[in-house]
């Protein structure tokens, strides 16, 4: 499915990353899919961390990378499990679906990186999260999605 809404948000310094990060965290529902794209360095483990504390409400939580997992699985004092992908490394869909990642899609947060090593159509009504380098450091985050995302990413980028 195309996108029907995409907006651009900069942000110049860390800090605005994880400003944007709280705000997503605070706004997405169960049941929903975010693809993290970008480079090597571009922040998409920065932004899932920032999330991920928001939604714990811990400043300080440990969250490990899932370089090697694959996923991590936080429990939300509001019953919404978040689920933290990195499919860098998965070689076969069906890995990712014997570690239970459709039915975390289904009722939990999935955020994911590297989520093109799935089937397109595994992803299709995620928000996407295209972070890049600018000149200066700062982060360019394209927000795109179809319909559904509208108007969290209106508000968002406001
Ligand atoms: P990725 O997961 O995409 O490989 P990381 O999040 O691991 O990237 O690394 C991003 C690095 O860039 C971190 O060291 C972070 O401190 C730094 N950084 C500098 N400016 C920003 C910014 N505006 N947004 C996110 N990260 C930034």
């Amino acid at each position: 499915m195309s996108d029907t809404i995409s907006r651009t948000i900069n942000c110049r310094t860390e800090e605005d990353t994880l400003t944007l990060a709280q705000a997503l965290a605070s706004s997405v529902p169960a049941g929903r899919l975010i693809a993290l794209e970008g480079d090597l360095g571009a922040g998409k483990s920065t932004l899932a961390r920032a999330f991920i504390r928001a939604r714990l409400g811990d400043e300080e939580a440990e969250v490990p990378s899932p370089t090697f997992t694959l996923v991590q699985t936080y429990d939300c004092d509001d019953g919404v499990q978040v689920w933290h992908a990195d499919l860098y490394r998965l070689t076969d869909p069906e890995e990712a679906y014997e570690l239970g990642l459709d039915e975390a899609r289904d009722d939990g947060i999935c955020l994911i990186e590297w989520p093109d090593r799935m089937p397109q159509d595994w992803w299709d009504g995620a928000l996407k999260v295209h972070l890049t380098i600018g000149d200066r450091g700062e982060r360019k985050v394209v927000l795109s999605g179809d319909a559904s995302w509208r108007s969290l990413v209106e508000e968002l980028s406001a």
